[in-house]
């Protein structure tokens, strides 16, 4: 009893019976294929091979799935990026709030305007060019003065604020065919 205890539990015994137990049941395999005797064991073989086999093909199936749907999300992303950019380029008007016209820095912000159905600019005002502070108008609007180092601007008046949103609708105006131009 104790020696074939100690023969069933030595390593080199159950490393050579398992190869050998490997190279008996391929050899079976292989006569299954050809002589149906062994139709039981070589059913459990086929069947643990094509599970092998259905695995790995599901596996790669599952990887070429979502590998191809990062793609089409990318190329969506990309054909989405090269339709909107152009436009905000084009369109984006709003950011358009400062120029140099008549050597003065103007400002002004868009106010959408419900009766014409347009943006239109508002609030027009010149910087003071010593210091770049808002100039204000004096005297009952005749001319501009800067509050800050009190530079009076005699030149400018709000009869100039016509002139500067005129130059301001036509630099939009020509920005504006300018994209036009880019998009066809
Ligand atoms: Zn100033």
């Amino acid at each position: 009893m104790s020696r074939t205890k100690t023969w069933e539990n030595n390593p080199w015994t159950i490393g050579i019976a398992t190869t050998v137990l490997g190279f008996i049941l391929t050899v079976l395999r292989d006569i299954n294929k050809e002589n149906p005797i062994f139709t039981t064991l070589g059913e459990g073989f086929q069947a643990i091979y094509r599970l092998a086999i259905k695995f790995f093909m599901t596996d790669v199936k599952i990887w070429i799935i979502i590998t191809t749907l990062i793609l089409l999300f990318i190329i969506r992303q990309i054909l989405k990026s090269l339709k909107t950019k152009p436009k905000k380029i084009g369109f984006d008007f709003k950011s358009y709030v400062t120029d140099n016209f008549k050597e003065y820095n103007w400002h002004w912000k868009w106010r959408f305007d419900p009766i014409s159905d347009h943006y239109v600019v508002d609030g027009i005002f010149p910087e003071c060019k010593q210091c770049n502070t808002r100039l204000l108008v004096k005297d009952y609007y005749q001319y501009y003065y800067c509050p800050r180092c009190e530079e009076e601007y005699r030149n400018l008046s709000i009869n100039t604020l016509k002139d500067i949103e005129g130059l301001i609708n036509d630099n939009l105006d020509k920005k504006k065919s300018q994209f036009e131009r880019i998009q066809n």
